[in-house]
């Protein structure tokens, strides 16, 4: 290792040692182990610990927020019958009516404890797959608990404080700060940016050679943006000469074909991380490819009859964010439980299916609701397609849009039209588009499926 990269990493260690204590104390290393014991500790014991956070939650929800005091009223729900129905026999919060997006919207001041004053309200906001920004609020508290799990489960991916990181990322709302702050925030942290809404041939290229010299140890990336910068250093016949510890793919659904195409390129393997804005880290891929649940700050559901074998709406309770409590909230993606114990060693929970970022739901003439994730998925293992979009015009139309490259043929056309129409109906008639490019929105989330209808 040359001296300047070993000067860089000494530099930023110390960096991030001085940013943690500013955040979040002097004592923040001890805080760092408890959080990993207790992501190490036996299934029981972090079970236990998400139960009594879970009724602290709920207590601190209905005594001082408006909108959990008139829900517990309008449903006639007690507290303490409640709470007494979270022990180690069963979990059941399945009372609590759901917190929907359009109740954030609407709600967002009756959402808000009256505990804490305004000045102590972080604002963030999230673009979500309609393309209509969700604002709401976190706290110093949750923002520090959230970075402890998300140092933890980085590690696994093995990203360390000071380590150098490529990161290829865009939302807007994280690229449009202040263009100098931003600069010294990524020079001390020692991560180098490819922006992943903007991802030219030259901005690509430039970032290869500066890699070659930089030596990543690890990638942070959109997996769309992952896979467009893979395949232009395989398309180039360019040969990275860095070695990486592990890439984290985050923020979208991570394709098979994104997937092989990136540990193939970089020689690596991808650890998927599943989280949001609006709660922080839900799950996090381990070295024997199982999502585990982060048991500590999540409790998490499944809207199903049997949340071990039918998939459902997740619903996520976040057991930090005392400002704004999120509880039993649709976060729009779907997935499945799984009673199985990781052969990696690690006992948290395990996520068995997460069926992406959930996009759009569809109509058939006779009123049948169709998750955009069906459509998502025929598209798994379909090597021709670099991109697709899905638009239901109208209950008798549909248009996909596709790019895509040379494997690409007429029976696999003819098969994704077949799948279209298996469940919105023979008579729709599906027009394929072929396209250079399908553009971002705003948000920087690829909305895969549309429906004018709903
Ligand atoms: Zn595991």
């Amino acid at each position: 290792m040359s001296i300047h990269r070993s000067a860089k990493k000494v530099f930023s260690k110390v960096a991030w040692h001085a940013y943690n204590t500013h955040r979040k104390g002097f004592f923040y290393r001890s805080q760092l182990s408890k959080t990993a014991a207790l992501f190490n500790a036996p299934r029981e014991t972090i079970l236990s610990f998400q139960r009594e956070r879970l009724k602290q939650l709920i207590r601190h929800a209905v005594r001082t927020t408006p909108y959990y005091r008139d829900l517990f009223k309008d449903f006639g729900l007690k507290l303490s019958d409640l709470l007494r129905e979270i022990n180690a026999d069963s979990t059941d919060i399945s009372k609590i009516l759901p917190l929907e997006k359009q109740a954030v919207r609407k709600q967002l001041k009756n959402l808000c404890s009256e505990l804490f004053p305004t000045y102590q309200r972080i604002e963030n906001a999230t673009g979500g797959s309609t393309g209509t920004p969700l604002q709401f609020y976190q706290d110093r508290t949750y923002w520090n608990q959230r970075n402890f799990s998300v140092y933890y489960f980085d590690r696994w991916a093995g990203w360390d404080f000071g380590e150098p990181q490529l990161i290829i990322w865009g939302a807007l709302s994280d690229v449009n700060g202040d263009y100098w702050k931003q600069n010294l925030n990524r020079f001390w942290r020692n991560q180098h940016w490819l922006n992943g809404f903007h991802l030219s041939d030259s901005a690509m290229h430039i970032t290869f050679k500066k890699m070659q010299r930089w030596q990543p140890k690890t990638i942070l990336a959109y997996p769309s943006s992952l896979y467009q910068f893979a395949k232009f250093i395989s398309d180039n016949n360019l040969t990275p000469k860095w070695k990486l510890k592990g890439i984290i793919s985050s923020a979208e659904m991570l394709h098979l074909h994104y997937r092989s195409l990136a540990e193939t390129v970089f020689d690596t393997k991808i650890y998927n991380r599943y989280g949001g804005r609006e709660v922080g880290l839900i799950a996090m891929e381990c070295a024997e490819g199982r999502m585990h649940i982060n048991c500590r700050d999540i409790y998490l559901e499944v809207d199903s009859e049997d949340p071990y074998t039918k998939p459902g709406d997740l619903l996520v309770t976040q057991l930090n964010n005392y400002t704004m409590p999120f509880i039993r909230y649709r976060i729009g993606d779907i997935g499945r439980l799984s009673d199985e114990m990781c052969p990696c060693g690690n006992q948290l929970p395990i996520l068995g299916e997460l069926l992406g970022r959930s996009t759009a739901t569809f109509k058939t003439k006779d009123g049948t609701l169709i998750h955009g994730g069906y459509f998502t998925q025929q598209f798994y293992n379909i090597v021709g397609v670099n991109q697709f979009q899905l638009i239901q015009e109208t209950f008798e139309k549909c248009v996909l849009k596709l790019v895509v490259n040379e494997q690409w043929t007429a029976e696999t056309s003819n098969h994704i039209v077949q799948k279209i129409q298996d469940v919105l109906g023979a008579e729709v008639s599906v027009k394929i588009e072929f396209v250079d490019e399908i553009p971002l929105p705003k948000s920087g989330k690829r909305e895969f499926t549309i429906s004018k209808v709903t």
